[in-house]
Order: C-alpha cells, then sequence, then structure tokens
C-alpha cells in the first residue's frame, strides 16, 4: 500500500435500512472514492446484519483500492431509537432490534472505530456539512419517506434532547381523530403524508371507485407502486393522484410551518424518497401553505428548500458523523 494512501484520512458512512445496508468510503473532504451495497436480511436476526454491515464497509473499502487500517472511524445511521454515546440501537421495529449494542459488535468485528446515530439525525448532519452553504446555525430536516423523520440543528450541533429522541417532527399531530399512525396515535404527520399514507389514500380512493391510470399499468392492487409512479401519472394528468399528492404537500406545509412557529430556523430542507421523487410537484404548495400557516414574523426570510442528496445523503451523514466523532 502506498505510503501516501495510507496516511490519508477516509471515513465509512454506513446507511442501514430495513431492507438494504448501503456503505460509501468517503475521503478528508467527503468526496465520494467508492461504494457498496448488500441487503439487510432483517428476517434473520441482528447477529448475521451486523456480520452483513461489516461485510458491506469490507466490500466499499476494497472497491477502492484501501485497506481497512486508512479508515480513520465508521459513522452509521440506523433506524429508531438509538442512543448515540454508547452506540446502541435501543429499538428499531423495522429491523425488530431491541437494545443492540452495534458500535460494540461492529468495533470488534472491523477494529476501527464506529458511532451511530439515528437516521435522519445522520442525513441531517450529512446534508448540512455538504450542502448548505454559509452554516447556517438553525437547521431542521425533515424526510418523507416510508415514514417521516427529523433532524435538528441547533446552534451549529445536532439536537437530540433529554433522552435522545428529539426530531420525530412525523409523529407531531395535524389532524386530530385523522388516520391510525404506526407509533399509535392517531393523526400524526407521518400518518398523513408519507409514502405509505399516500399509497393507502390512493387504494382507498381506487377502493372507493375513483381512477387513476395506475390500476391499469400495476392492476387493482397497486402491486409494487413507486413513487416515481405517482410522478409519472401526474405528468400525464391524473387527477387522483394530483390530489393526493397536492394534499400530502399541503399537511407537509402546515408541519413545516409549526416547526418554523416554534424553532425559527433559518433554512428548512426537505428530502426523502417522497421528495427525490415528488419534489417538482410538491415543493411550491409547501412553500405556499407554510407561508400561509405560519406567522409572519416566524417565516420571514426562512429558506425551504429540497436536498440534492437523494438516497446519498444517509452515507454522507454517516461519513460527516464518523469525522465530526473521530476528531
Ligand atoms: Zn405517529
Amino acid at each position: 500500500m502506498a505510503e501516501a494512501a495510507a496516511k490519508q484520512e477516509c471515513y465509512a458512512g454506513v446507511d442501514l435500512g430495513g431492507t438494504k445496508i448501503l456503505t460509501g468510503i468517503f475521503g478528508p473532504n467527503l468526496d465520494c472514492l467508492g461504494r457498496a451495497k448488500v441487503s439487510t436480511k432483517a428476517e434473520r436476526g441482528p447477529e448475521e446484519v451486523i456480520e452483513r454491515i461489516a461485510r458491506c464497509v469490507r466490500d466499499a473499502v476494497d472497491e477502492c483500492d484501501l485497506d481497512l487500517k486508512q479508515i480513520k472511524a465508521v459513522g452509521i445511521g440506523a433506524p429508531g431509537t438509538v442512543d448515540a454515546e454508547t452506540g446502541r440501537i435501543l429499538f428499531a421495529p423495522n429491523l425488530r432490534w431491541e437494545d443492540i449494542a452495534l458500535k460494540k459488535i461492529l468495533e470488534k468485528q472491523l477494529g476501527v472505530p464506529v458511532f451511530v446515530e439515528n437516521d435522519c439525525n445522520a442525513a441531517m448532519l450529512g446534508i448540512y456539512e455538504t450542502e448548505l452553504s454559509g452554516k447556517p446555525r438553525e437547521v431542521v430536516g425533515i424526510f418523507l419517506g416510508t415514514g417521516i423523520g427529523g433532524g435538528i440543528i441547533l446552534d451549529g450541533k445536532l439536537y437530540s434532547g433529554y433522552s435522545g429522541t428529539a426530531g420525530e417532527i412525523g409523529h407531531m399531530v395535524i389532524e386530530v381523530g385523522g388516520p391510525k399512525c404506526s407509533c399509535g396515535s392517531r393523526g400524526c404527520f407521518e400518518a398523513l403524508a408519507s409514502r405509505t399514507a399516500i399509497f393507502r389514500r390512493l387504494s382507498e380512493a381506487v377502493a372507493d371507485g375513483k381512477k387513476t391510470m395506475l390500476t391499469e399499468l400495476l392492476g387493482p392492487d397497486l402491486k409494487d407502486l413507486r413513487s416515481g409512479d405517482l410522478r409519472k401519472a401526474i405528468k400525464k394528468g391524473d387527477k387522483l393522484v394530483e390530489q393526493i399528492i397536492e394534499e400530502a404537500a399541503e399537511y407537509t406545509g402546515i408541519a413545516v410551518a409549526n416547526i418554523i412557529n416554534i424553532i425559527n430556523p433559518q433554512v428548512v430542507v426537505l428530502g426523502g424518497g417522497v421528495i427525490d421523487a415528488l419534489g417538482d410537484e410538491m415543493m411550491a404548495i409547501i412553500l405556499e401553505t407554510a407561508q400561509d400557516y405560519g406567522m409572519s414574523g416566524a417565516t420571514k426570510g426562512v429558506d425551504i428548500v429540497a436536498s440534492k442528496r437523494g438516497d446519498d445523503a444517509g452515507i454522507v451523514g454517516g461519513a460527516v458523523l464518523a469525522r465530526r466523532q473521530s476528531k
């Protein structure tokens, strides 16, 4: 191994999801040197999933012709409640994990320091460090995917709250008596504007006899529906899909207004699979609704933007976490 390369500080960023594990290897300036992907296989239990994370990191390192010794630290964004101090996953329902010592086990397997954060917090860090110019002091990130999560930066630092669970923006109730949420409550933002909620509303409308071109494409049960299909349907003039996406965007605008009223950040950044696929259709409505519902003094001058990081926010965030923690 060349000595120059051996001295280089590289970081591994891992995005641990319910179905796939992504790893990116990043140089000191957070330039991506290479990446790897494996399926999670959560049903095989935590021990095997952690071995698969280790394999994914090794694959990514190998992909860039590096050696594990050149990796200064590994940062992981993990779903669910995370104790970032100890690197334990306290509760991750979509992995079926309860109190798993991810940091400790993975450090033993890789021989490299490992740091763990909630996946939305990690994505927030990644966007903050690589996408937001001028380094605003107060930023809130909202990520619309299968669920809805958030990350809060206060005074330039990730805000995790009293017991580490801050930023659960998806569980802010915005419709009293609204649809049931995965958390057990009703009318949460997540139950109204996540991909799961959008798909449910569309299925219910189809069951009620409403027409969409998507049933011709995917069948009456809308099997294998993806966010990209919704965008294509809107572009082709599908009124039902357009209406449901407009409603989701309005709920998102209301959530943004609530956050701005409470935190008064300089920037609100929206990301996640729904925004990646439907940002063009949703952002104007989100902005308008946030202005309508927010207090005028609070919303003045606040930037509400869509992240361009897409799927990469998680791995970049993991690398930022690794770099921040290992300094
Ligand atoms: Zn909820």
